[in-house]
Formats: structure tokens, C-alpha cells, sequence
């Protein structure tokens, strides 16, 4: 364990306690790199089977630390987690219950590329006790999938929705994507239904963000290709935003739809700041005051050279967090409870302050005060970042 984590143990340890974590193990692996990706993510295979001990070496090690803490989410993310044989599956999932209290367990989610899953794979996962699968569909569309560099076609991905219905996954998401070089707005409306029709129960709709240095970023650049405006992508949010829920997926966050209760409790924990551990190369915890990502690359994560990127918040910092992902949720944020606890800490004038361009907000109609409910109205979903930056 990183010295720095080490030195504040009890304290994590203390805050672990108190009420169940979430889990989220990071699986490094891709087949190919996406033109679009900028995760922490390697097509070196050969480090696989090292890199799959190393992280169930980190579940006893954390397991152990924390004295078998109760955990009620599993969260196993990528990279492509449908790349671990069913092997390595079994064994980091016997390692979890090994380690961790899982009698409270309410979802354990893996995210799975369509373009490697088989039936017998998800059917070895179901029976692990992996309850809900999460597909990264992002088009129905072979010339936008192959602009975006995934290794599978419109086809296979609906092909892998349906196998995963088979294996006994009644929890399946999938994720779309808006902005893509070429994608017509009714062509994500069209994708939209499509997918609604298969029975999922949950769709992330996720903005193709190009932030950081990646393949399809220097394509735009150099003009070869173009990004649809933001009008249209706006455009396109909107129409989803209509469609969806005539499709038995009601919007609960900013990027994400669900049929009634179906909602993801894992990633729900981030909105609201219940705690998490992130096990991983690239994997983000949050235990009390403490915040942490991990930092190594691979191999040297692999080998034991990781590093954390350590935070403390202060008591400011962390009730400005209660806002900044709090309003992502439709439901929004218990306005007088934020302000009761920003009196008992002394930070009165700090919700005075948010109140003023709240107010602003509210009478240009992005931002809804029902009694003390604060939400986004749908049109402040569309410019939340405009918003939530007051927060930061
Ligand atoms: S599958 Fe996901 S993690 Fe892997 S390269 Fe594509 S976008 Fe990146």
C-alpha cells in the first residue's frame, strides 16, 4: 500500500466502518484502441495474467486493511473486463468474497465490448453472481463504429445484448454516443429506439468528449474530419431527452436513463459522495475526507510501482461537492439540508453566495427550487457545465 495511504489507515479504516462501500475494480485491457480514447488502457495482453494477480493481491491487501469492510456495490470497469478468461473472472471474484463483507450486496456490474463476448462467457459471469451488465454500444451505425475504432458492428452489438439476456442478465445497460464525425440527429434518435425495443433497462448517452491527444482528435484537427455543431448536438440531447422517456427510460442524471428502478446504484454513489474504493491502474477512491486515484501505468502498476494522486478535502471543498454532483441527478439536491450543514461548519456566506447565481439561474429558467428541492430544469442539463462551474 502506497505510504501515504498507509500513514492515514485508521482514518480510512474508521470511515470504511461506517456504512457499506462501493467497489470498483479497473481491468487495463483493450483488443484495439478506440480513436476516441484517452483512458489508461494497454493492448500488451501478455501482461494480463501479472496484472489480474496483482489486483487480487489489492483486494486481500485492502480487504484486510480496512477489516473486511461491507460492500454493496461491485463495479468491474475497463479498459474491457470481457477480456479476463473465465478463469481470472472466478478467481478475482472468489478473491472479492475472500475479502470484503458482500451480504449487503445490491448490484455487481461488469462492462463488456460487444465485440468479445459469447454466451458461455456471460453465462460463466452470471453464475459468478455478476448481475448487470454494461455494453459499450455508442452507435448502431458500421461507418460511425468503425470511425470510432470499435471492434464490433451494429450487429454484433445487438447480437450481445440479446446473449446477455439469454446468460440470465435482467439488468443490461447500454451506452450511445452523441457527437460523432457523420451522426445524424435522427439517426441517434433511431439508435435510441432501437435499443429501447431490445429491453434494456438503463441507457448512458454520453458526449463524445476529445479533450485529451487521441487519433480522431488530430483527424479533426487536420480537417479530414468534422464535428457535428454544438446547435446540433444540442439539438440532439433535447430530442433524446423527448424521446426516451415515451420509451419506458425516464432521465435521472444528466447522462443517463432508466426504466423505474432500474437506476445504477453503483454510479448513483458518486452523485450523492456515499464511499467507494477503487482498485486498479487508473482506479479513484473516496473514503471520508480522503480522495485518491491511482496513478501507475502499466507495467510499473503491475509490478508494484503505482502511485497515488492523494487529496484531502477540507470542510468548504466537500459541501461544495453536495451541489457540483448532486444536481447531475433530476432529483436534485436538498437545498435546506445543504444549508443547515453549511451553518453547523461555519460556511454560511459560501451558500450565500451560490444562492445569488442560483437566483439568476432560476429566473433564466435553467435551475427549478421546488420548496427546498433544488434541480436543473431540462434546458440547465443542456449548459450544466455553465452551472455546476460555480461549484468548483
Ligand atoms: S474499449 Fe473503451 S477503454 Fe478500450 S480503447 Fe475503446 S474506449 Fe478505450
Amino acid at each position: 500500500m502506497n505510504p501515504d495511504l498507509q500513514r492515514r489507515l485508521p482514518a480510512l479504516r474508521h470511515s470504511a466502518q461506517e456504512r457499506p462501500l462501493g467497489l470498483y475494480l479497473h481491468v487495463p485491457f483493450c483488443l484495439d484502441r478506440c480513436t476516441y480514447c484517452s483512458f489508461a488502457t494497454t493492448r500488451d495482453r501478455s501482461l494480463q495474467p501479472e496484472t489480474v494477480r496483482q489486483l487480487i493481491a489489492e483486494v486481500g491487501a485492502w480487504g484486510a486493511a480496512l477489516e473486511r469492510p461491507a460492500v454493496d456495490t461491485l463495479y468491474l470497469g475497463g479498459g474491457t473486463p470481457s477480456l479476463l478468461s473465465p478463469a481470472e473472472l472466478e478467481s478475482l471474484t472468489d478473491a472479492l468474497h475472500a475479502a470484503f463483507d458482500l451480504a449487503p450486496l445490491a448490484e455487481a456490474t461488469l462492462e463488456a465490448n460487444p465485440g468479445t463476448v459469447d454466451l458461455a462467457w456471460l453465462q460463466g459471469a452470471r453464475n459468478l453472481g455478476w448481475d448487470r451488465i454494461s455494453l459499450g454500444v455508442q452507435a448502431l451505425d458500421d461507418g460511425l463504429l468503425g470511425r470510432l475504432g470499435r471492434i464490433h458492428g451494429a450487429a454484433q452489438a445487438l447480437e450481445a445484448l440479446a446473449l446477455a439476456e439469454r446468460a440470465g442478465f435482467r439488468r443490461r445497460s447500454a451506452d450511445l454516443m452523441v457527437g460523432i464525425p457523420g451522426q445524424s440527429l435522427s439517426k441517434v434518435v433511431e439508435d435510441a429506439r432501437t435499443l429501447a425495443v431490445t429491453g434494456i433497462d438503463h441507457l448512458s448517452v454520453y458526449l463524445l468528449d476529445l479533450d485529451k491527444a487521441c487519433p480522431l482528435r488530430g483527424d479533426i484537427d487536420a480537417g479530414r474530419l468534422t464535428l457535428p455543431s454544438e446547435d446540433e448536438v444540442a439539438d440532439a440531447f433535447e430530442a433524446l431527452q423527448e424521446e426516451l422517456p415515451h420509451l419506458g427510460l425516464a432521465p435521472y442524471e444528466i447522462s443517463n436513463y432508466a426504466r423505474p428502478g432500474a437506476e445504477s446504484i453503483h454510479n448513483t454513489r458518486y452523485w450523492e459522495r456515499r464511499p467507494y474504493l477503487g482498485l486498479g491502474p487508473s482506479a479513484a477512491s473516496q473514503l471520508g475526507a480522503f480522495r485518491w486515484t491511482e496513478t501507475g501505468v502499466i507495467p510499473a502498476w503491475t509490478e508494484g510501482r503505482g502511485d497515488v494522486d492523494l487529496q484531502e478535502l477540507d470542510a468548504a471543498e466537500a459541501l461544495a461537492e453536495i451541489p457540483l454532483l448532486g444536481l447531475r441527478l433530476h432529483r436534485g439536491v436538498n437545498w435546506g439540508d445543504l444549508r443547515e450543514r453549511a451553518e453547523a461548519l461555519n460556511l454560511r456566506p459560501l451558500v450565500d453566495a451560490w444562492e445569488i447565481r442560483l437566483r439568476t439561474f432560476a429566473k433564466e429558467g435553467l435551475v427549478v427550487w421546488e420548496n427546498d428541492q433544488l434541480s436543473l430544469s431540462p434546458r440547465g442539463m443542456l449548459v450544466s457545465n455553465g452551472i455546476l462551474e460555480m461549484f468548483v
